[in-house]
């Protein structure tokens, strides 16, 4: 993939809307969502689809799911001028989200300037596994919300050495760990988060996995168990669903 005229390659977006953060503490604050395309993970529950749109798709008026299509790829003039149409100064922050943005690190560099007038600035979506990608980048973000991917609600191998480099190449920034939970998902594996949550001076939030299948979703006793052994190692634990799906937004 070209640029079209610019100094980096253009990237994969799967569409850029305007809705309610539905995930972590700053759930129904009004973002302005960039979801790239493509993942370095392959988690069991993940809801995006692995393979590259052949357009973005671009929401004409905020939960109407009416849009426009954009040919993929994308340079990053192109979705900064789209972005800045969008009334950045209406929302609380514009997060980048995916997939993983962190694949493309160099795009990012270039867009995010163009980003600006948010009220609370960039907000990074990632799962917390691209330490070298995220150093090239984390001067230009403003909130870094990284996911621990615990290897029971994955079905992955576990992270925890990059999830260790990621947290170090975040410090200085505010930095929110999100861990998805399922019904199956050890106490060990919570405490493991909650620990390098508190290292990082991080609100640790457990989220209980949106599935299908209701077998698969943590029960109330659990959930408020995993609470509070969390709570034993990390200051502040929240337990937040997905609220955006309440909402049927996007
Ligand atoms: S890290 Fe996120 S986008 Fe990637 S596979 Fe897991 S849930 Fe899906």
């Amino acid at each position: 993939m070209q640029g079209k005229g610019s100094a980096v390659e253009a990237v994969p977006v799967i569409e850029i809307f305007s809705s309610i953060q539905g995930e972590g503490p700053y759930v129904g604050c009004r973002h302005l969502f960039i979801r790239f395309a493509g993942c370095n993970l392959s988690c069991a529950y993940c809801d995006t689809s692995r393979a590259v749109p052949g357009n973005c798709r671009v929401e004409v008026r905020p939960g109407t799911r009416r849009f426009v299509h954009l040919p993929n790829p994308l340079t990053p003039e192109e979705v900064g001028v789209l972005v800045s149409g969008m009334n950045p100064a209406g929302h609380h922050a514009v997060s980048l989200t995916g997939g993983e943005p962190l694949l493309y690190p160099g795009f990012l560099g270039e867009l995010i300037p163009f980003l600006r007038g948010a009220r609370r600035g960039i907000y990074l979506e990632t799962n917390g596994t691209l330490d070298e990608a995220l150093a090239q980048v984390v001067k230009l973000v403003d909130v870094v919300a990284m996911d621990v991917k615990l290897p029971t609600a994955t079905g992955m191998r576990p992270f925890w050495e990059e999830h260790r480099r990621f947290l170090a190449a975040a410090q200085g920034k505010k930095v929110v760990v999100k861990a998805v939970v399922t019904r199956e998902t050890p106490v060990e594996e919570v405490l493991a988060a909650a620990e390098m949550a508190q290292e990082a001076k991080a609100i640790l939030v457990l989220q209980p996995v949106t599935a299908r299948d209701p077998g698969r979703r943590p029960a109330p006793a659990q959930l408020l168990y995993l609470q509070s052994r969390a709570l034993e190692v990390a200051k502040d634990v929240r337990v937040i669903p997905q609220v955006h799906r309440l909402c049927g937004m996007l």
